[in-house]
């Protein structure tokens, strides 16, 4: 059975399919989702996912290209972290991609942002989800200066990992985990695929970061959560091992880091 660690279900394009999505789930042995919040006004959306089915659950947090947005305060996040079925903070990071006319040094309200949702993740001692793009400087040095790493209770997963072997080892040495995406599908992804065979199997996760990044042989097309057996097969050809071990390890991993409330009751409806 396979975990998507990253959706987006609560997205228009996804959030209308909802029964298909299920189905086709099922049919693919995806036993459970992670429904990632993106924004505070989104939080309720995200979160009745989760209340509604007993094999989703929710992130809370807010993203760091959302603009023009409510700003989480810590006391904001530590409320939502305390609903029910709320098993991480984020997604949460960097991402200076889109910079337009701006400076690094403009984006100073997203290191703010980033602060605030470490912290939250130590108070509430939830696992951080990671969003970092072309800020990975940054959202590393940020993590240390706040304290994050194993040793300081925070702890979580650079998700849709697209960074270097550096990065990535860095990442593990700060006691995070790596999620990997369709991308690691992708022809071109050849650097990817060179990371994804360092990082120790016992430390990934996979995920859809549906409706995006649909793996091949679906590229362009939009994701969904019933594809994450795809990133799990070009995993396991990285790995030289069976695909059933890679269910079994990134499940098990998903366990590990979002602890006990994470496992399946023992007559889960799907
Ligand atoms: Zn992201
Ligand atoms: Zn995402």
């Amino acid at each position: 059975m396979f975990v998507d660690s990253h959706c987006h279900l609560s997205f228009p394009e996804l959030q209308a399919d909802l029964p298909a999505i299920r189905a086709a789930m099922a049919r693919e042995r995806v036993d459970r989702a992670l429904c990632i919040c993106t924004t505070l006004e989104e939080f309720d959306t995200v979160h009745a996912l989760a209340l509604g089915h007993d094999n989703f659950w929710c992130s809370a947090g807010v993203h760091p290209d959302n603009e023009g947005v409510q700003e989480p305060s810590v006391e904001d996040l530590l409320a939502l972290a305390a609903r029910p079925r709320v098993v991480a903070i984020g997604e949460t990071g960097l991402d200076y991609y889109r910079l337009g006319d701006r400076t690094v040094d403009d984006m100073a309200w997203q290191r703010e942002r980033f602060r605030v949702h470490i912290r939250a993740a130590r108070e509430s001692r939830l696992p951080l989800i990671i969003h970092t793009r072309s800020a990975s400087d940054d959202t590393l040095a940020i993590l240390r200066e706040e304290g994050a790493g194993a040793d300081g209770g925070v702890t979580g997963v650079f998700h849709c990992f697209t960074e270097t072997r550096s990065v990535a080892r860095q990442a593990l040495g700060l006691g995070f985990m790596i999620s990997f995406s369709g991308i690691l599908t992708f022809k071109n992804a050849v650097k990817l695929r060179e990371v994804a065979r360092e990082v120790p199997l016992d430390r990934c996760l996979i995920e859809t970061d549906s409706p995006y990044l649909a793996p091949a042989p679906h590229r362009g097309k939009t994701n969904n959560p019933s594809y994450v057996p795809l990133v799990a097969a070009q995993l396991a050809q990285i790995k030289g091992c069976s695909i059933e071990a890679v269910a079994d390890a990134t499940s098990r991993n998903f366990e590990r880091l979002f602890g006990p409330t994470v496992h399946l009751t023992e007559h889960t409806s799907t």
